[in-house]
């Protein structure tokens, strides 16, 4: 719950996790399920776990699991927030989200116009989505491609209603 702060993770073991902030700021529904195929496939292809484990060291996360060192908890949650993705993790990220969605009623390509939102907002103000995610150039064009490629639908829902209404019910 932080109407600020533009961003989204996942966290080992599947969980994924999006600021309020990052909802208000998605205008169309077919945006946030965009973000969530590229996050969910961070998860899904253990992205975020292969970051920790070389950080870390399996021994630590190990010991994180067993044992109640509340400092080295502080710790690894605040990598967690912090993680850099490669370039090609996040390129991966952002195909498999349009794979997972292309099965889906949603937009296949919902990341690219995502990306393309920050990218018009300017670098004046980088959001933060960008501090752990490498820069957008090329991404919008490399969605777009890999939807149009395997025929995907790509129309965003025309009903705005619901999506408002969710955001509305936000703090
Ligand atoms: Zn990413």
């Amino acid at each position: 719950d932080d109407p600020e702060t533009l961003n989204a993770f996942a966290a080992p073991g599947g969980y994924i996790f999006v600021y309020t902030g990052l909802i208000k700021f998605l205008e169309e529904k077919d945006d946030f399920v965009g973000v969530m195929g590229h996050e969910m496939a961070h998860a899904d292809l253990r992205h975020s776990t292969q970051q920790l484990t070389q950080q870390y060291g399996v021994a630590t996360l190990l010991s994180l699991l067993l044992g109640q060192d509340q400092e080295l908890l502080t710790n690894v949650l605040g990598s967690l927030l912090g993680l850099k993705f490669s370039r090609d993790d996040e390129s991966q990220a952002d195909q498999f989200s349009v794979i997972y969605l292309c099965e889906t009623e949603y937009a296949a390509n919902g990341a690219a116009s995502f990306f393309q939102k920050l990218i018009d907002q300017g670098s004046a103000n980088p959001p933060q989505f960008l501090s752990t995610h490498p820069n957008p150039d090329n991404r919008v064009e490399a969605i777009n491609m890999e939807a149009e490629e395997r025929m995907c639908d790509t129309a965003f829902d025309s009903d705005a209603q619901a999506w408002m209404a969710f955001q509305n019910s936000l703090p």
